[in-house]
């Protein structure tokens, strides 16, 4: 995903990329996806240039409560400097790249490959209504309901009811 200096100056209108994958290798959410279509812009600012649009991520997930596997699509909007004073890139924000008068094409790849690892979401449930699997016999409550649910409760009120007696 690279991007040439005199395009940048040029300056770049909702134009389409497609933000490559293959090489994020440590993470199995994106399995199944090669790229996600990113609508890019950009600009000159005072210090150097303003790069901004949405990429589409589709993650393959697996349910915290249900185990089965979802798809879950964000729009992630990104605004990515590039600026050439290396102090300015290098106060460890994500966003501020240096990008000096030297280099006539910056890739941004990695960039993108950090911004849609940090999309991941942190809780996976494939609806909000989920309920899960029976906890006494691995049953996906989704699709049909066990006898054993009603004996036994939910163990996570077991544990307050325990609580409250102290
Ligand atoms: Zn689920
Ligand atoms: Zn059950």
């Amino acid at each position: 995903m690279k991007l040439l200096r005199l395009e940048l100056n040029r300056g770049l209108h909702e134009e389409l990329f497609d933000i490559s994958v293959e090489n994020i290798s440590a993470d199995t959410v994106l399995s199944g996806h090669k790229s996600f279509p990113c609508t890019l812009s950009a600009q000159t600012v005072p210090t150097g240039f303003k790069v901004f649009g949405t990429v589409d991520i589709t993650f393959c997930l697996v349910c915290d409560r249900c185990l089965n596997q979802f798809n879950s699509s964000v729009t992630h909007h990104f605004e990515i400097w590039l600026t050439p004073d290396k102090d300015n890139a290098d106060n460890g924000s994500l966003d501020m790249i240096w990008f000096p008068d030297s280099m006539d094409e910056i890739d941004l790849g990695p960039i993108f490959h950090d911004l849609i690892l940090l999309e991941v979401p942190y809780s996976k449930t494939c609806s909000e209504s989920c309920k899960g699997l029976c906890p006494t016999c691995g049953n996906d409550l989704n699709h049909e309901r066990c006898s054993c649910e009603s004996k036994s409760g939910d163990p996570r009120w077991e544990v307050l009811k325990e609580l409250n007696k102290y």
